[in-house]
């Protein structure tokens, strides 16, 4: 039995008639850029996210950066952002001219340690990045009450947790503003690249609506230096169909995870520890084991397919080698990259799927 890691095809397949005619319906309207397929989708993810507004962007890494710079943030201030994270969460942050202070992560929830942010905030502190890895939401309210305390901004980076909960309130309007993106493998998926910012904050959505056009609203009318990243109406009415599956398919996620969690013989690796008050979206499932890549290999020749989420941490890439400020203070998240696996986990894994990854496991990793 081959187990793939995520079964994009199979998502297709499943909803096809849905998406072929939502393309279909973009190809004869004639309008490519913006417009109404693109505006239907940002007031249902708006709705869906109970957020007053979504504007809608080219990927996730831009609604990021754009979001930054909406609120203002650039050369000279610094970021907070956990250290564990997909490298969009910097990159972003350094693409405004701002610098990222990275925070270690909590061992257990591997989202960022909370207890360690305050005493990284300096003067030139302007913003807090949350980043609600795997599909956690990250400790929110502790977030904020740090915030606040020292009037900082808010930014989730919620790119892996469409659909997620923190204290039963859905992702997306906890704070100043939430980005999402659309690659093809996150939850909420396009078949090609889109992002957009969810916010209650009139200002920082007019702001993000000019970078991603020109810095136009009224054609031929430049107000400020902006980009070229708007989402595509085909990847909108796509997102329309599959955004009616998002909580069903998330249910599908949640599903194997419980297996995973209950079946998976817990002497030998870590399991996900997942704190009462959020309701994971499951993006990955990540277990920790000290021999993870023996463990990655033995898996594999029983084609048992598992990817690291991330092998490298941001401020041990090459990128950022001239960012000395972290050398050798990251422990956690240096231990963490080494030991982190991601089993496969979606929402067209069969059950068969899941059973013979847990007992593959459960045989395995007592040999190694
Ligand atoms: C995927 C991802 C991004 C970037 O999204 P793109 O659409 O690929 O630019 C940012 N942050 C995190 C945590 C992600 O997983």
């Amino acid at each position: 039995m081959k187990v793939p890691f995520l079964d994009l095809q199979a998502s297709y397949l499943e909803i096809k008639e849905e998406i072929d005619a939502a393309v279909q319906r973009v190809l004869m309207s004639g309008q490519y850029i913006l417009g109404q397929e693109v505006e239907a989708f940002e007031s249902e993810w708006a709705q869906y996210c109970q957020a007053d507004q979504a504007v809608s962007v080219g990927n996730g890494l831009d609604a990021l950066r754009f979001t930054l710079m909406a609120m203002g943030i650039g050369p000279g201030d610094e970021v907070i952002v956990p250290a564990h994270t997909f490298i969009a969460s910097w990159l972003a942050i350094s693409q405004c001219g701002a610098t990222p202070i990275a925070i270690e992560p909590d061992p257990h929830t591997l989202n960022i340690d909370c207890t360690k942010v305050e005493s990284a905030i300096g003067d030139k502190t302007r913003a807090i990045m949350a980043v609600h890895l795997y599909g956690q939401p990250a400790d929110m309210d502790s977030i904020h009450e740090i915030a606040d305390r020292h009037q900082l901004r808010v930014i989730e980076d919620a790119a892996q947790s469409h659909g997620a909960r923190y204290k039963n309130k859905v992702i997306g309007s906890h704070s100043d503003a939430v980005a999402w993106s659309f690659y093809p493998g996150k939850n909420l998926g396009a078949m090609g690249d889109g992002g957009a910012v969810t916010t209650n904050n009139r200002a920082i959505a007019d702001k993000i609506r000019l970078l991603r056009n020109y810095g136009s609203e009224a054609k031929y009318k430049n107000e400020i230096q902006g980009f070229n990243s708007r989402l595509d109406p085909i990847q909108a009415a796509i997102l329309r169909v599959k955004l009616k599956y998002l909580d069903l398919w998330n249910l599908r996620r949640k599903a194997i995870a419980e297996i995973y969690l209950k079946q998976i013989n817990e002497n030998f690796v870590i399991k996900p520890s997942t704190p009462q008050w959020v309701d994971s979206a499951w993006h990955l499932f990540v277990i920790q084991h000290a021999q993870r890549d023996r463990l990655k290999a033995e898996l594999d020749t029983f084609e048992i397919n598992t990817l690291v989420h991330y092998p490298t941490p941001p401020h041990k890439q090459i990128a950022y080698s001239d960012s000395i400020r972290h050398r050798g203070i990251l422990p956690i998240t240096e231990k963490i990259s080494n030991t982190v696996l991601s089993l496969p986990i979606g929402p067209h894994l069969s059950m068969e799927c899941v059973e013979f990854v847990v007992s593959t496991l459960n045989a395995v990793l007592p040999k190694i």
